[in-house]
């Protein structure tokens, strides 16, 4: 068995818990290729070595002096060198890159050295060998990531080395600089290693024990999610639930390596699960819930819409003329209701309106604003009868009145469409009806 484990900023913040991942790692010795973030936050009040990096940089870039916040980041690995009795120093490192900062050598440049620095000091805590990610992970000159000639020179370069260590976050482009991957990206990084690897398992340790069936700001401590397929992990990820990078479901994905999301503070939890598909049934017949504010709908009507061609197409083109992408479009025979970010919208509404106009001389167009999307997933629902009418009588019950209803054919999915202000009563009731009232 092989297995690449990430550990995010809060896992390696401080050497406490530098001392809790090598724990973890030598549990299991099929932990083979581990991807560390910068040390994250140690308290609420702590910054992030990565931010600490950009504001030094910026300072670097307007030619102030950044001496004092670039001596916080200095500090921050000293203390894990101190706290963990390493004999490896820095000193040479920080020399080059504060060189390198007064050269302009670029934000993503310093950024990733955050990761970096921290896998130096990784590999040698646990004696696995430092791969530098600038050699292994690739970018092509428009900034897209090189797929094809990643996962050949990494999977060359890993298949020699038995255990190692690759800074998450970064890569180079053609001429050799450093690109990073956007914010959260070392879950990026560490998919990439699974697939290069081909790795049996993806375990991403952070600070929660996987998802939740819902929002813990809103519900209470929330059941967790013991298994969820990478699709319906894509949907409630879509609609605001966040623990792992959007973007690093793809690499795995295709492989069908499945992800494990686990607790460095508490490692005998078994975590979530993310997988391609499964048979085993979800303890609720809902995954989860998951949504967002700030939608505004346009509802366009107009008599005989239906036998009229191209409508749609017409309505549509209003939209994409003015670059504003939709959520949802929910339709009727004479009417059709167009979903989409408020603050996208908000200043070209009169463009968009008059095009329509324009395009479909309809009877009447009317917004509205402040509305919130929820989605209700869960592979469960297309066997389960009369979902959708529990939904609804538990929404009647919490007297939220329901403004849209969308499911999508793959009946992973209902998203329904409410009042701002009814959001967190109406994600409670939903919460109530499938899981409460189940458990
Ligand atoms: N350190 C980077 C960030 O703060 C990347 C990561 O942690 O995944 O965004």
């Amino acid at each position: 068995m092989k297995k690449v484990v990430k550990f995010g900023g809060s896992s390696l913040s401080g050497a406490e818990q530098f001392k809790k991942v090598k724990e973890i790692i030598e549990l299991d010795k099929d932990r083979r290729y581990v991807v560390p973030s910068a040390p994250g936050k140690r308290n609420s009040k702590d910054s992030k070595v990565t931010d600490l990096l950009y504001k030094a940089y910026g300072e670097a870039s307007e030619d102030k002096d950044f001496s004092e916040t670039f001596a916080e980041i200095e500090t921050r690995y000293n203390e894990i060198i101190k706290g963990l009795g390493l004999k490896v120093s820095l000193d040479d490192e920080f020399r080059k890159i504060r060189d390198d900062f007064k050269k302009k050598t670029g934000e993503d440049y310093a950024a990733s050295r955050g990761e970096y620095l921290n896998g130096i000091l990784l590999a040698d805590y646990l004696g696995y060998a430092f791969v530098d990610s600038k050699e292994v992970i690739f970018f092509k000159e428009d900034g897209n990531f090189d797929s094809a000639k990643t996962y050949e020179v990494l999977h060359d370069r890993l298949e020699g080395i038995e255990r190692a260590v690759i800074p998450g976050f970064y890569g180079s482009y053609p001429d050799g600089s450093i690109k990073t991957f956007s914010r959260g990206g070392s879950d990026i990084t560490g998919s990439i290693v699974a697939r290069s690897v081909k790795a049996d398992v993806y375990e991403n340790w952070t600070d929660v024990s996987g998802f939740f069936v819902a929002d813990p700001r809103i519900i209470t401590d929330p059941e967790n999610i013991e298994m969820i397929t990478y699709s319906e992990l894509r949907e409630l990820a879509y609609m605001g639930a966040s623990v792992l990078h959007e973007d690093a479901i793809f690499p795995v994905r295709r492989e069908g390596i499945p992800i494990n999301i686990r607790n460095t503070n508490k490692p005998e939890d078994k975590g979530s699960w993310i997988v391609q598909s499964t048979g085993q049934k979800s303890k609720f017949i809902i995954t989860g819930i998951a949504g967002k504010k700030g939608f505004c709908s346009v509802n366009i009507e107009k008599d005989k819409m239906n036998s009229e061609v191209g409508f749609g197409r017409r309505v549509l083109q209003a939209f994409e003329d003015n670059e504003i992408s939709f959520e949802h479009m929910p339709s009727g025979i004479d009417t059709m209701t167009i979903i989409v970010h408020q603050d996208e919208f908000i200043e070209k509404e009169q463009r968009v309106v008059s095009e329509i106009n324009r395009l479909t001389h309809p009877d009447s167009i009317d917004i509205e604003s402040d509305l919130a999307l929820i989605a209700v997933v869960g592979r469960g629902m297309k066997a389960a009868k009369g979902t959708s009418g529990r939904i609804f009588s538990a929404l009647a019950h919490a007297n939220v009145n329901v403004k849209m209803i969308d499911q999508g054919s793959s009946e992973l999915n209902i998203i329904i469409g409410v009042k701002n202000e009814d959001f967190e009563n109406a994600i409670r009731a939903i919460y109530n009806i499938f899981v409460l009232a189940q458990l």
